[in-house]
């Protein structure tokens, strides 16, 4: 069943080259996001990875992990918890800067939407340097609260998110679908 779901997933992923720059591989979702019974296979496992894990709560990444993620954590019966690009939350924030190729990137979550006693599942939709995901790994252990791991639809592998990750996991699981 998981590799007809896989299949399913990525016959609805549309690869857009030299978008939104040259030389890049864009990995569309829309496709899948309209297609209601590829979007509710990738919620189920996504939900039932929160299951397995343990997970008490979602976290989304800014923007697809909400779309991925909200319908996640209802299905999970769990919270759902942003965190989004700098300046866009507009209560007390945690945030937690990172380097890009060049330049640098910050993320903020609410400080009082985790504490301590929450395990928390990460989603987003592509895992690619890793970057991101690792910062807001960082973000929910400096709230006090626990990582149940990463779930991503795809990682790109060659980009080497996932050697970036492990280690700051502490033997969590980071599962792409
Ligand atoms: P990173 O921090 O490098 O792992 O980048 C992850 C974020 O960038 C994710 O939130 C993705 O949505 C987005 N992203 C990076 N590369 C791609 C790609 N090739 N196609 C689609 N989204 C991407």
């Amino acid at each position: 069943a998981m590799t007809e779901i896989r299949d399913l997933l990525l016959s609805r992923i549309r690869d857009v080259p030299d978008y939104p720059t040259p030389g890049v591989l864009f990995k569309d979702i829309t496709p899948l996001l309209a297609d209601p019974a590829a979007f509710a296979a990738l919620t189920g496992a996504l939900a039932d990875l929160c299951a397995r894990t343990g997970a008490t709560k979602v976290v989304g990444l800014e923007a697809r992990g909400f779309i991925l993620g909200a319908p996640a954590a209802l299905r999970a019966g769990l919270g759902f918890i942003p965190v989004r690009k700098a300046g866009k939350l507009p209560g007390a924030t945690l945030s937690q800067s990172y380097d890009l190729e060049y330049g640098s990137a910050e993320i903020e979550v609410h400080a009082e939407d985790l504490a301590a006693g929450d395990r928390v599942m990460v989603i987003d939709d592509v895992l690619a340097t890793g970057g991101t995901a690792e910062a807001s790994l960082r973000l929910i252990r400096r709230a006090g609260a626990e990582v149940a791991g990463v779930a991503v639809l795809m990682e790109l592998g060659f980009l080497g998110g996932r050697e970036r990750l492990v280690p700051a996991l502490d033997g969590a699981p980071l599962e792409a679908l």
